[in-house]
């Protein structure tokens, strides 16, 4: 953890709305980066209620807040509230980060992109990958629509609500008409997938390794060592999926990275500065370990 510099006059507001919002790690991660950098801001978690949002996001402006992240459930309903919202969030159909620019508030979203660099830095080529996406709720729809700009050659997702399914499908198309997109349920029978030795990247969206006891996402016996297997899951840091990923001999993606990327991009959008990723990083780290004391 990080000393953090005194509140002053001169001390200015970020922070993230949420509900509920007690769970965040961001403000941890945000703080370690302004004291790492001798900015004179804070961030700190707001409890919006749904039916408080529209005012909550009416008093960014008067209170002088420079930046704000969107969490659950608020990343959709945000929409209305803003005066513009950029290209990748609207693809994405979801907020994560308002941009407080010349008195207007910007909706962007930098998860898709966090989620590419996570995959960046654990050396995952994704030219000509096959993905198959566990899930297609919302974190899914950053990640699927980040994934289909890339040079990937098919995305399968595996939605156990095939209207949900066929909602990021269409999204999917919408970005990129000419990629190869199906559809696939969650029973995973003989014959799933087909060539399973085609350079996979496996994403899991789903909830499913959060909790102890919780069924595997994908059946751990058809990974494959010429597999990536990212898991969005950042908390445990190893989720059963990766653990399993690791032992058939796969490149694992574990969810800090995404978490990490997400966070640091918004930073250099808000602060023109570039992201001490270190700092942000160990903060990050330190809060996991200690495990649910933060939940
Ligand atoms: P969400 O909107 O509730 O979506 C969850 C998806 O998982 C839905 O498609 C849901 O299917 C599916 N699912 C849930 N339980 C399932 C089960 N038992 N079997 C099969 N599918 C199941 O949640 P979310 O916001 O996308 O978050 C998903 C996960 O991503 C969470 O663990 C969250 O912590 C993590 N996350 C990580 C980051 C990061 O920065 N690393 C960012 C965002 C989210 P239905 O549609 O049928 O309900």
């Amino acid at each position: 953890m990080t000393d953090l510099k005194p509140i002053t006059g001169q001390t200015k507001i970020f922070g993230i709305f949420g509900h509920p919002i007690t769970h965040t790690l961001s403000p941890l991660m945000h703080n370690a980066a302004f004291d790492a950098l001798g900015l004179p801001y804070r961030y700190v978690p707001f409890e919006v209620h749904p039916d408080r949002l529209e005012g909550a996001v009416r008093g960014i402006l008067p209170l002088g807040i420079l930046g704000v992240n969107v969490t659950l459930p608020h990343k959709e309903t945000i929409f209305p509230f803003l005066d513009e919202i950029d290209e990748e969030a609207g693809k994405i159909g979801a907020v994560n980060t308002i941009e407080v620019a010349s008195g207007r508030l910007i909706g962007r979203n930098t998860d898709g992109r966090g989620f590419l660099e996570s995959l960046q830095e654990r050396n995952v080529d994704l030219s000509g990958k096959r993905v198959i996406l566990l899930g297609a709720g919302g974190a899914a729809k950053g990640v699927a629509v980040a994934l289909a700009q890339e040079p990937i050659a098919e995305m399968v997702i595996a939605a156990r609500t095939a209207s949900r399914g066929k909602a990021l499908a269409d999204r999917v198309t919408a970005v990129a008409p000419r990629l190869k997109t199906s559809l696939v349920g969650v029973d995973f029978g003989p014959g799933f997938p087909a060539d399973s030795d085609r350079p996979t990247l496996l994403v899991n969206t789903t909830p499913l390794g959060m909790k102890q006891g919780d069924p595997s996402p994908f059946p751990p016996h058809l990974l494959d060592p010429r597999w990536s297997v990212a898991d969005l899951i950042y908390r445990p840091e190893e989720t059963p999926l990766l653990a399993a990923a690791k032992e058939a001999g796969a490149t694992v993606v574990p969810g800090l990275g995404m978490l990490l990327h997400q966070g640091a991009l918004a930073f250099e959008i808000w602060t023109k500065q570039k992201a001490p990723l270190s700092k942000m990083r160990q903060a990050l780290q330190e809060a996991l370990s200690l495990g649910p004391l933060l939940h």
